[in-house]
């Protein structure tokens, strides 16, 4: 073994072995992987082997595509097979609920060119003749999915590896893990030590503890999985007989089962309501190639569901159940990429599904350690998306839920249970007391609506317009109309200070820094010149400023201050997370709330919008900031936790006489669509330049030199090839109503082919119908004049203005066309007429905010 390496991978399942080629393939040739005893040795060896591109997460799919495209090069570098079977798969709704979801799906993948079909349950029965039409409603049809031979596809990646000249120890576990002051890894092994520039946690079922290695405790937890095999089947053997082909893959929402043929019988796994952790707090380092003991009374429920919904498996002699460990992050995607807080400490961990995401999450990987960035937007994957509050128990209840609900809907107005709340502020009684109907932000309950007397403060989860509309209707209203007021301690806030912040920020921000007193907005970029951020800064002293961002990326921002950060000393950054928390008061009115609570002169003359003070508010010392996201005159007041019940209270108090209300989160969503004000996360993120996100005020060429610069100077000057817009939708109204929830596309009439739309891959399973003959795939993103050329990235119901709205991106030449009958928005199946707008609908000039 070799003394010393660029990189050490830990751990030789699929994900390690990727990540080593991956390193490997993108130049780094002194890279090691060390395997504490053979290849596969943890989830990877028992696994199905199943593979499909479908994710909610349009980033996550395209990565998905990405690992399946690569089997085929894999099998040619190595020269070992990957018994790749490619079949197809349905997806099998039993509901109109599970209807609409596959609707959803298939409009996704419009522009991200997947060949998906929507058919009838008679249909998909042509090519999974064990099914009971009857108990579905319908199906959607994938055909690159399929599955792999898991032992041979982990070779495959590691002889590519070895012959790029990366190398492989077994039987040698690493024991510890130190650094030096110069940042050097020194891996502890049972063979000795190696010392590294970077490490790479890639330990499956050990994950955790290679995490502990480091002092890190990551939110990853086992579950137990089973799958049974049947005896061999006449229906299988026929069927292969006449047609010459195999079964296809299906996935049964209802059962929440997975089933396809495995030799000449089937398989079935269940993702089972009566979930089991495995060894929740230690992995013992004894485990290996062994199973764990079946129980089948804990799949009985959803083998009831199979076996009605595939009568012939009933029937069919049960030879084997696999029951094996695999490991899952909360929410149930990947842990990548550099750890917060460490040097060269990177994790490709929780890949529950490692062969539809293992070749993308070491791509990603590669990318980031070999030229410092993804390359493409790996967010729902990215390792820092969970905060400190991602405890062992908090990760133990939510992936139980996750797992439990494996196949099930996710609503765009439904909040998960499990281990809530976690975090409360001290307007969490009061909001309870006021109807509040609370939701989970980044493991910070926080209010979405407010239930009025009588009416029951829960929401009903759904794709169409809910029991919240009326009311948020009525909150948007009050505000704009009068004054209403928000908790909004789900922010991320931080202090930046020092002799040397104002130069750092500047060189870290888009915009000019402000003078003292006052706020700028301002987007962040990474070298690529792509969005990674989006921020408020205030100057507080001359070398002290507060900065206010998104909630959710604030380690994944952390993590960016820190790499920029100056070694000397002159810039101290402090995360406040739960030690600052604010209220907000909005609308027309909230000067004369304001003047009700403080001793300052808040007059427009002395006061002016975007102006920060620090001064006393209902007697409590606070931070105010002239600015709303509302897109009205309003004040946003910060203060330490123990203020803010004083503060809330006396906003209310002086806020009686105005006929002051509380909103939540959905009526601020709300008011900022009609204000075309982007989210981060949504209209902003790491795949858009900051002209295609039509941030161009913020972006200020001729100050210092910031990071991207160039990158952004040359999209400016070559002209962006996208653009954010915002639409207006025409919806039909009624109990049906429906608004987008995001991710629809979005069709012009139009013969240019934009190229935006994703590529396909060009390789999928043929479908069949009941005789046999072939169907010919349809390109789901051209009909006739029209063509998908964008996609929706947010949106909903604007109570202000009255309209259904909807803000996306398009090709930059389209983004100006303001014509009724060129735009169209796919909505649960229905195309609906769009137009663009191109000023705001409420307030186009920004006078209220400025009176
Ligand atoms: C029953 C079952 C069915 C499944 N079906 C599918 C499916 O159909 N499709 C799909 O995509 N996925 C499936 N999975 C999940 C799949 O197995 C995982 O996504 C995949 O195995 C994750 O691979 P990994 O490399 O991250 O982890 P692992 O396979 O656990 O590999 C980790 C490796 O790290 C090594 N290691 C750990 N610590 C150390 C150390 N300190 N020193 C040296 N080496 C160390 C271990 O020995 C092990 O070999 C299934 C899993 C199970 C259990």
């Amino acid at each position: 073994m070799k003394s010393h390496a660029k990189a050490v991978v830990i751990g030789g399942g699929v994900v390690g072995c990727s990540v080593l080629f991956h390193l490997a393939k993108a130049g780094w040739k002194d890279v090691m992987l060390i395997e504490r005893s053979e290849l596969t040795s943890g989830s990877t060896w028992h696994a199905a082997g199943g593979f499909h591109t479908l994710n909610g997460d349009p980033n996550v799919a395209k990565l998905q595509a990405y690992t399946i495209s690569l089997y085929k090069e894999l099998e040619e570098l190595s020269g070992q097979p990957c018994g790749l079977h490619l079949v197809g798969g349905f997806q099998m709704a039993d509901s109109p609920e599970r209807m609409d979801f596959l609707r959803l799906a298939h409009a996704k993948g419009r522009y991200l060119g997947m060949d998906t079909e929507l058919v009838t349950p008679s249909e998909a029965k042509a090519m999974f003749p064990v099914l009971d039409e009857k108990s579905f409603v319908g199906a959607l049809w994938d055909p690159v999915e399929g599955h792999l031979d898991p032992s041979g596809t982990t070779h495959a990646y590691a002889g590519a590896a070895k012959k790029l000249g990366a190398e492989i120890v077994l039987r040698n576990r690493v024991i510890e893990l130190t650094q030096e002051a110069d940042g050097t890894w020194n891996v502890v092994t049972e063979q000795g030590t190696v010392k590294a520039e970077h490490v790479v946690n890639c330990g499956g079922l050990w994950a955790r503890e290679v995490g502990r290695m480091v002092g890190l405790e990551l939110p990853v937890l086992a579950m137990e999985h089973m799958y049974l095999l049947t005896e061999d089947m006449p229906e299988v053997i026929e069927y292969n007989k006449t047609y010459g082909r195999e079964f296809c893959h299906v996935i049964d929402f209802k059962g929440e089962i997975y089933t396809r043929q495995e030799r000449q019988g089937m398989l079935l796994g269940t993702y089972e309501k009566a979930c089991k952790p495995w060894s929740p707090v230690q992995t013992p380092w004894s485990f290996g190639h062994e199973l764990l003991q079946p129980d089948i009374d804990r799949i009985a429920p959803s083998l009831e569901v199979g076996f009605k919904h595939f009568p012939a498996i009933e029937k069919a002699g049960i030879k084997q159940i696999i029951n094996g460990p695999f490991t899952f992050a909360p929410d149930g995607n990947p842990l990548v990429g550099p750890v917060p807080g460490l040097t060269n400490y990177w994790t490709a961990c929780a890949v529950m599904a490692g062969f539809s995401q293992g070749g993308g999450v070491g791509l990603a990987l590669s990318n980031w350690m070999v030229h410092g960035d993804p390359g493409f937007d790996v967010w729902g994957m990215d390792v820092s998306r969970f905060g400190e509050w991602a405890t062992l128990r908090y990760t133990n209840a939510k992936v139980r839920e996750n797992y439990s609900r494996r196949f099930s809907i996710r609503f765009p107005n439904e909040e998960l249970p499990a281990a809530r709340p976690q975090q409360t502020t001290p307007l969490y009684d009061a909001m309870l007391a006021n109807n509040a109907v609370m939701g989970d932000s980044w493991g910070l309950e926080t209010p979405l609506w407010f239930a009025p007397a009588g009416v029951e403060p829960v929401d009903h989860p759904s794709y169409h317009r809910s029991n919240d509309f009326e009311h948020i209707g009525n909150e948007v209203r009050a505000t704009r109309e009068r004054v209403g007021v928000t908790e909004i301690a789900n922010f991320a806030k931080y202090e930046v200070s020092g002799s040397g912040a104002e130069a750092f920020l500047s060189r870290l921000m888009t915009n000019t820094m402000p003078k003292t007193g006052r706020i700028v907005l301002t987007p962040m970029l990474n070298e690529r010149g792509k969005l990674i951020g989006d921020f408020t800064i205030a100057k507080a002293a001359d070398e002290r400023f507060m900065v206010w961002g998104s909630s959710a990326a604030q380690r994944y921002h952390m993590r960016w201050f820190w790499k920029h950060q100056p070694k000397d000393g002159s810039v101290r950054i402090h995360r406040f997370d739960q030690t600052l928390v604010g209220v907000s008061i909005a609308g027309p009115l909230s000067r004369k709330v304001l003047e009700k609570l403080c001793d300052d002169d808040v007059s427009n003359e002395a006061f002016r919008f975007m102006d920060f003070r620090e001064m006393a508010v209902a007697g409590a010392p606070c931070m105010v900031n002239r600015i709303s996201y509302t897109g009205d005159l309003g004040y946003e007041i910060w203060m330490a936790p123990a203020y803010q019940r004083k503060v809330y209270e006396g906003v209310k108090q002086a806020g009686a006489e105005f006929g002051i209300v509380d909103f939540g989160m959905r009526a601020l969503l709300s008011m900022r669509l009609e204000k075309n004000f982007p989210t981060w996360f949504r209209e902003l993120r790491p795949i858009y330049g900051p002209f295609e996100g039509s941030m161009d005020r913020f972006i200020k060429m001729k100050k210092n030199d910031f990071i991207g610069r160039d990158a952004a100077a040359k999209e400016q000057a070559e002209g962006p090839r996208l653009r954010r817009v915002s639409f207006v939708i025409e919806v039909p109204e009624g109990k049906d109503a429906a608004d987008v929830m995001g991710d629809e596309p979005i069709w012009a009439r139009t013969s240019t082919d934009f190229g935006t739309v994703q590529p396909s891959h060009g390789m999928g399973a043929d479908r069949y119908d009941a005789q046999g003959n072939r169907i010919a795939a349809k390109d789901g993103a051209v009909d006739g004049d029209w063509r998908v050329v964008g996609w929706v990235t947010s949106g909903g119901y604007a109570h202000f203005a009255g309209k259904s709205m909807a803000q996306g991106y398009l090709p930059a030449s389209l983004a100006e066309d303001t014509s009724d009958d060129v735009f169209e928005i796919e909505i649960l199946g229905n195309r609906r007429k769009a137009r663009i707008i191109p000023e705001p609908l409420f307030d186009p000039a920004g006078e209220r905010m400025r009176a």
